[in-house]
């Protein structure tokens, strides 16, 4: 019997060694990853760059707790506030925990302007924001939800894109808008950028704040830094995490200056959060993901991909129904049970994840080639082709 909680429904493969987009089983298979540890991974395995800096780190100081300053975590945080709207960062471990520390930014954001009635968020269907407490319930997933007592309140959830709803829903207690700019884990779902632009007028006309989780579009997934640089506006929080570790357990939450005011001394912490290990690896992957050209590469290759994809769901038209996505992070949106198409990929040696509405996420590390490129849709066809034979 497994030790394990019996929380995952685990595939039956151990891999034990990393190597760009390839992974290796303990009996030697090698597997394309294009699910990138779930959008992890951006600079793949093992990246040689990544390696030094968390080695040459470990043999000088892994851990000083908050209560002193940590020079990489300064340096990262100034060049996270360079490279985006925000003024201000505090630096935690995990995705879920920078949702917090949003959360509770917005709300305490409130509070110090006298008004601490003002403590909810409007939410969106389909929306995954982490699974403590407070993030569950701002995901509102029933699925996530259920057995684990009463909700965290203040949580008012509409559906995504409708900005007649988000209005609707704008109320004396409104403390903020909490949007993802396209959905990761509710199935590569988009709305148009416009949408965000009128979010973010509404939350200037009502005083309210807008957050972005952008854990897993983040980091140049979409092919810029940050997705909401597409959007034309900005947010005034936003949670990162996934990419900016490439697989180190590093995470953060950026403000304006304005919104982060009641976050003095003492109101939040952490243990662990901002590390030097992390914070190591976290400058070095920033180091190669603004280096020129890289995002541009994103972009350039991302098109690619979506291109030979849309040709996949024309020549498989039984299997899958579209793509969609913006740069290395895209969805096909199957027709058969989105499971078994990715047990049909594993089969092929192709990793890749579900996500909702019945899709595949491709997102490989942003470091792919075409070469590999090329390789991954071979193997889709031949994934589909398999697939056919077996029915
Ligand atoms: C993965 C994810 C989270 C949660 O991150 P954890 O590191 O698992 O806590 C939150 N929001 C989005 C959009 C995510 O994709």
């Amino acid at each position: 019997m497994s030790a394990l909680f019996q929380t995952y429904a685990r595939a039956p493969m151990e891999f034990v060694r990393g190597e760009g987009v390839y992974l290796t089983t303990a009996d030697g298979q090698k597997f394309l990853d294009f699910g990138a540890g779930i959008a992890v991974c951006s600079l793949g395995h093992a990246h040689p760059r990544l390696v030094k800096a968390l080695g040459d780190q470990a043999e000088t100081l892994w851990h000083v707790s908050n209560l002193y300053r940590i020079p990489g975590q300064e340096r990262l945080g100034a060049r996270l506030v360079d490279n985006s709207f925000a003024d201000r960062v505090f630096f935690t471990n995990s995705g879920a925990e920078a949702l917090e520390c949003a959360i509770k930014t917005a709300r305490k954001f409130h509070a110090q302007q006298g008004n601490p009635e003002k403590y909810r968020l409007i939410t969106f269907d389909g929306a995954f924001h982490g699974r403590t407490l407070a993030t569950i319930s701002a995901g509102g997933q029933e699925k996530y939800l259920e057995g684990f007592g009463p909700a965290v309140q203040g949580f008012d959830q509409v559906p995504y894109g409708d900005i007649d709803a988000v209005e609707a829903a704008i109320t004396d207690e409104t403390a903020g808008i909490l949007i993802e700019p396209i959905q990761g884990e509710g199935g590569i779902r988009t709305v148009p950028w416009s949408f965000f632009r009128q979010l973010r007028d509404l939350a200037d006309r009502h005083s309210i704040l807008l957050i972005f989780d952008e854990v897993q579009s983040g980091i140049g997934r979409t092919g810029k830094l940050f997705a909401y640089e597409w959007t034309g506006i900005e947010p005034d929080i936003m949670a990162i995490a996934k990419g900016i570790g490439s697989g180190f357990p590093l995470g953060a939450c950026l403000a304006t200056e304005a919104a982060s005011e009641g976050m003095s001394a003492g109101t939040h912490g952490t243990t662990f959060g901002g590390n030097p290990l992390a914070m190591a690896v976290g400058n070095a992957v920033l180091d190669i993901v603004t280096e020129p050209g890289f995002l541009e590469r994103v972009s350039e290759l991302g098109l690619l991909l979506k291109q030979k994809l849309a040709q996949i769901v024309d020549d498989n038209p039984d299997v899958f129904e579209l793509v969609r996505g913006e740069g290395l992070w895209l969805g096909l949106k199957c027709k058969v049970p989105n499971q078994d198409v990715v047990a049909s990929l594993m089969d092929q040696k192709l990793l890749v994840v579900g996500a909702g509405e019945n899709v595949i996420r491709i997102m490989p590390p942003l470091i792919v080639d075409q070469e590999q490129i090329d390789d991954a849709c071979n193997r889709i066809n031949n994934a589909c082709k398999a697939y056919r034979e077996r029915r």
